[in-house]
């Protein structure tokens, strides 16, 4: 059996989290969903008096592959209660704001929101009248008078979609607990092995499983990690709504869980090269890397996070236009042209920005690169083969 949290180093519990119960076995067999039988009616009947991960009850509240995977990720947020799936990590962004909101409520969100965030802001939240309002995540002083009594949560994602800024998670999140409001972080990029967001003062970790954890482009989902103060909260709502992913999809997210650890450094060494030699282009005009010594938010990511990824972005130099951007894009042959990111294939998408609350100006081109685990020499030179092409025949 896997031991407790408090024993084992990370990189030990993404090994050993949610294992088999059986311990003749490595890995928890996939447990396809299946009409429960009970003994009795009297059973039938008390069936329903608990709801507790670990009892079958029906199918929709999953089975033990659902759960080794709810275990093993809970089991590396310190502080975590448990953790809650979704079939995908747009559903685990929407249950983890409709758990904690209700009509008449207002929520803060981070200017560089992943856009299907401000999509769920500005539909269901808005019909179900929640209002969003957009702040600069950047202006941590100025956050406080974000709030007024209305304000019950905010949401954050560091670093932002796209542009990549490192946020003062801690100032943030002690600011909105002072204002009672629940503190909810998309950290996908970081994952769980990288940043701890329980105990960085967030109430909530958000994370699209369907990038690091899944790992291999092969499929969608998302989990809500939570103290005791929210767990269940999240839960019922996961329930109510009838959320549920299916066993072999969970399985294929713990088979990536094994090896997060070792394909995040990989691809963190190789963005990190990738991103000094971009940065030393007179074609680049700046690269949006944390990870990257003298590049904006470094010194918060040193501060807060254990580890990094393959994902970033830079800026192209005054005087290219979007045609430019798009011929250096095209004519890369190792990357690909894709949304999505987290896999081991590297790809390469234009940056649109959405801003409400700060500025991102429209001649601000930028690409954003999601590295892989190809060899790295490889993939500079295939950037290489790019800049050549932005200044068109
Ligand atoms: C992709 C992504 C999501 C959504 O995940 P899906 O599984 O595609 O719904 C959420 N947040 C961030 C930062 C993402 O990049």
């Amino acid at each position: 059996m896997a031991k407790t949290r408090d024993d084992l180093d990370p990189e030990t519990l993404l090994v050993t989290g949610g294992r088999s119960p059986d311990p003749h076995v490595v890995n928890t067999p996939i447990y396809r969903a299946s009409t429960h039988l009970y003994e009795d009616c009297a059973a039938l009947r008390a069936g329903t008096k608990t709801n507790a991960d670990g009892t079958f009850f029906y199918g929709r509240r999953g089975g033990p592959t659902q759960w080794a995977l709810c275990e093993a990720l809970a089991a590396l947020e310190p502080g975590a209660e448990g953790t809650v799936l979704y079939p995908s990590g747009a559903a685990a962004i929407a249950g983890a704001l409709l758990a904690v909101l209700s009509p008449g409520d207002v929520v803060l969100i981070t200017d560089n929101v992943y856009e299907t965030s401000r999509v769920i802001a500005g539909g269901i939240l808005k019909r179900m009248g929640i209002e969003a309002r957009y702040f600069d995540p950047l202006d941590t002083d100025g956050f406080a008078r974000q709030f007024c009594d209305r304000t019950r949560a905010v949401l954050l994602e560091s670093p932002g979609s796209l542009t990549m800024e490192i946020c003062d998670i801690p100032a943030l999140a002690a600011t909105a607990r002072s204002r009672s409001a629940a503190v909810l972080i998309d950290n996908t990029w970081a994952s769980v092995a990288g940043f701890k967001s329980l105990s960085h003062g967030c109430d909530i970790a958000i994370e699209a499983l369907t990038k690091h954890v899944g790992g291999h482009s092969d499929l969608m989902m998302g989990a809500c990690t939570a103290g005791p103060e929210w767990y269940g909260k999240l839960r019922i709502t996961a329930q109510e709504i009838g959320h549920v992913v299916s066993p072999d999809d969970a399985a294929l997210a713990l088979r990536g869980l094994r090896t997060l650890g070792v394909r995040l450094e990989r691809e963190t060494a190789s963005a990190l090269r990738i991103a000094e030699w971009l940065a030393g282009r007179s074609e680049v005009a700046e690269v949006l890397c944390p990870m990257l010594p003298g590049a904006p938010g470094h010194a918060l990511w040193q501060r807060d996070y254990t580890g990094g990824c393959g994902l970033f972005s830079f800026v192209l130099a005054d005087g290219y236009d979007d045609a430019a951007r798009c011929r250096l894009i095209d004519a890369l042959e190792l990357f690909g042209i894709g949304y999505s990111w987290g896999g081991f294939e590297s790809l390469a998408t234009p940056v649109h920005a959405l801003r409400t609350a700060t500025r991102w100006p429209a001649e601000r081109l930028a690409v954003r690169l999601s590295i892989g685990l190809e060899n790295p020499g490889a993939l500079i030179a295939d950037l290489e083969r790019g800049l050549a092409a932005l200044k068109g025949a």
